[in-house]
């Protein structure tokens, strides 16, 4: 066995020399072989003929007349703010100094395809590379969101047959650039990329190098100019070698040099069978892999060709509506990710809490100054559900529980629930005129208040028929007041056990309300979000179990109670047996709160990212299970606490607090959002409401379970954001929460933005 290795710049061969340079050798080799001189006459021109020929044709630039010129005026005007760089869904940040390493990924379109597509090229009158080139431009558009897609492609640069057996440098390098607007069809398309191509072919010969001088365009080592995604159709043939006596091929391991000019090179070679039909495109991209992962680009080549399927099936369709996804990619993103039935306990939460009681009544269910049983909080909370249904509230009323963070507002809580009403928390500190505003869009029908603040309150009340509500005719709420002395008498005498139906006014059932929570407003004026039992129910049987909380955990309960975490904080306690540990209103993180938690052997806290940013882990040893919500948590962030159970969990109250989590995190890497909670599917989506693929930014939307009702007399609000779940069959419903998101290969969700109102984005 013997190697020939032949070494060349590219500079003195291009790929078209490869078929001469082979056929020559083969010759030469033969003759000497068998003892005779190599045959190889003089060749009509030499590359130097060549050169002198194309100074001669090219002219002068500043003639106005000569081809130079023109060729150049056309590329300048065809160029005219062309996009610097494409957006492409990259996996990795591009380096500042690329290493310009490379790999390959190959795909295949079978025959049944590229006979459609030669076909359906006849019938375009377009060359089978520009329904090629269609169909990568409207790849890239979907994947980028662009509709300015400049690609390169080459051109063999040999413009007499006298130069075709010529060993040489001729190949040039083409821009391509596609720009449209509107949302055109696949056969628009493709008139577009012909008359693009057939106009580039007439100036295709000034040199890319020439034309980067001349378009001069941002210049930076990090990106190729002008392109950064290139389209190699045919390719050259492969070429040939007969050396007699021996048996040769050409190795492709070798002739592979791993390195990557540009980001993204398709290369589509065409097969025949032997009577000439098509047989088949073998197709190959070769990546920079700086900044793709093997898996992006396997997916890049199986998108190009479910899109080019589906583009000559049905030229006429919208290229925004040429499916990207194969078969298999759908079902996961559909079905398969979204697996997530578990049957759950999911009676209403004082049902839920009253069992919990029954096994542990002597267990602490909050630690504080004084610790308060199972027992106790329950018999609080069943009395002040009696005074509430003396009352008068009942079955999806509205109370207001406007108390400070207590033992008496988690009885509170659980009371207006345990009376069949609707749990609304509001923070105490607001102003009088803005807690009225609350009890007054949610027709709250009582306020449970402090002393303190009660006189404001009565006043701003009782003012409201003057300057708010348009009939006056609503009852006025009862404002109870429970450290008076005389009421607390009233309530203390209740009796203590649990509610019957009866008394209730009717069973509690899991579709009914179980609290109504404002959202912070940032995207307008603060929406108050109905959720139900069921929902709850949902929620906490999923943290519970991955969080794994148990009798033995403390948790603490550190969300202000105006926000759902609180909400969420106390079902993973109060359901589970466990105890709660109540950070006193106004402390902030800081030695009193790494102190309480200290003190209180805290074993699971739910923070926001900004928080576990500042805690240092070393004061906080007991600390297991850290929940980190309501906002991205950052790669540093995570690292911290990499030797915790560090759980990412995402979700907008409209879903019930939670729709996603991570699994407990390894420290390393951008953390992700996980993957939907029990009974809870999410979809990433285009602006058609179509599943994107992996990799590919869409927003998320929510369905299952957790959603909430709608908002409180918002009913056009809610019919906008609560819209049906086109991949659900029992008609649900499915919450657009307005962040963008992208799924990873492994199903993991990455929180990617929130979505500006105004903006409106695809793909
Ligand atoms: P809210 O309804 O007030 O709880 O806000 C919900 C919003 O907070 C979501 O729509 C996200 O924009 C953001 N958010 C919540 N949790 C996370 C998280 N883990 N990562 C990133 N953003 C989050
Ligand atoms: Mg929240």
């Amino acid at each position: 066995e013997w190697v020939l290795l032949l070494l060349l710049h590219h500079i003195a061969a291009d790929g078209w020399s490869m078929g001469p340079l082979f056929r020559d050798l083969s010759t030469a080799y033969t003759a000497r072989a068998e003892g005779h001189a190599s045959p190889l006459g003089q060749l009509p021109a030499q590359y130097a003929d060549f050169a002198v020929w194309q100074q001669q044709w090219f002219g002068a630039e500043e003639d106005p007349d000569s081809a130079l010129a023109r060729q150049v005026a056309y590329w300048r005007t065809a160029l005219d703010g062309a996009p610097e760089e494409l957006n492409l869904p990259l996996d990795r940040m591009r380096p500042a100094a690329p290493s310009n390493r490379g790999a390959w990924e190959e795909f295949a379109l079978d025959a049944e395809l590229h006979g459609a597509l030669l076909q359906f090229a006849r019938d375009a009158n377009a060359t089978p590379f520009m329904v090629v080139h269609a169909a990568v431009v409207a790849l890239l558009s979907q994947l980028t969101g662009s509709s300015d897609i400049p690609i390169g492609t080459p051109v063999a640069g040999r413009p007499d047959e006298s130069l075709d057996e010529l060993v040489g440098f001729f190949v040039n390098q083409l821009p391509l650039r596609v720009k449209w607007d509107g949302d055109p069809t696949f056969r628009e398309l493709v008139q577009l990329t012909r008359t693009t191509a057939l106009a580039a072919y007439d100036h295709q010969d000034l040199p890319f190098e020439r034309l980067v001088e001349i378009v001069n365009p941002h210049r930076s080592a990090s990106h190729h100019p002008l392109f950064q995604v290139v389209l190699n159709f045919d390719g050259t043939e492969r070429p040939p070698l007969t050396l007699p006596h021996l048996t040769a091929h050409i190795d492709e391991d070798l002739t592979d040099a791993g390195t990557a000019k540009v980001d993204l090179s398709f290369h589509l070679r065409e097969r025949q069978a032997e009577d000439g039909t098509p047989a088949g495109i073998d197709g190959a991209l070769e990546y920079a892999v700086d900044l793709f992962d093997p898996e992006t680009v396997r997916r890049i080549g199986v998108r190009l060709s479910c899109l080019l399927r589906a583009a000559v099936g049905a030229p006429e369709r919208r290229i925004t509506d040429l499916d990207l996804l194969d078969a298999p990619e759908l079902e996961s993103v559909v079905r398969l990710w979204n697996d997530t039935g578990q049957e759950v306990d999911s009676r209403p939460l004082p049902a839920l809490f009253e069992e919990q009681v029954r096994r542990t009544p002597q267990a602490i269910a909050v630690r504080g100054a004084v610790d308060t049983t199972y027992a106790q909080l329950n018999e609080r909370a069943n009395r002040l559900a009696r005074h509430l249904r003396a009352l008068g509230g009942g079955r999806e009323d509205v109370v207001a529980v406007a108390l400070p963070r207590s033992v008496d507002a988690l009885a509170a809580l659980l009371g207006v629930m345990k009376a069949g009403a609707v749990y609304l928390p509001v923070d105490p500190g607001l102003p009088a005129a803005r807690i009225t505003q609350l009890v007054q869009d949610t027709d709250a029908v009582a306020v449970l208040t402090l002393s303190g603040s009660a006189p404001l309150l009565e006043k701003a009340l009782a003012a409201r028929g003057h300057d708010g509500s348009p009939d006056g005719a609503e009852a006025v709420p009862s404002i109870v007041v429970i450290d008076d002395p005389r009421t607390e008498e009233t309530i203390a005498a209740r009796p203590g056990s649990d509610l019957t139906d009866d008394e209730r006014g009717g069973r509690l059932t899991s579709s009914q309300l179980a609290y109504v929570i404002f959202t912070s407003g940032s995207t307008g004026t603060p929406k108050g979000v109905m959720v139900e039992h069921s929902g709850l129910a949902a929620l906490a049987a999923a943290q519970i179990d991955r969080f794994q909380v148990d009798a033995a955990s403390r948790v603490l309960q550190f969300a202000s109670l105006s926000f759902d975490a609180s909400v969420s904080e106390i079902a993973m306690a109060l359901l589970s047996g466990a105890s709660l540990v109540l950070r006193p209103d106004g402390m902030l993180p800081g030695p009193g709160l790494t102190e309480l938690i200290a003190r209180h052997e805290v074993t699971h806290a739910t923070l926001p990212p900004a928080v576990l940013g500042v805690l240092d882990p070393a004061e906080h040893g007991t600390l297991r299970t850290l929940i980190a919500a309501g906002e991205a948590l950052s790669e540093k962030t995570a690292g911290i606490w990499s030797d915790r159970r560090l759980i990412n969990a995402y979700g907008p109250t409209e879903t019930t607090v939670c729709a996603t989590m991570s699994r407990p995190l390894t420290g390393t890497g951008q953390p992700g959002i996980g993957r939907p909670i029990w009974n809870t599917r999410v979809y990433v989506l285009d602006g058609g409401l179509r599943p994107v693929g992996v990799g590919m930014v869409g927003e998320l939307y929510v369905s299952g379970a957790g959603l909430a009702r709608g908002y409180v007399g918002r009913a056009a609000v809610t019919a906008s954001r609560f819209v049906a779940d086109p991949f659900s069959a029992e008609g649900a419903r499915m919450y657009r929460t307005g962040d963008q998101v992208r799924w990873r290969a492994d199903g993991q969700l990455e929180f990617v933005g929130r979505i500006d109102d105004q903006v409106k984005i695809r793909g």
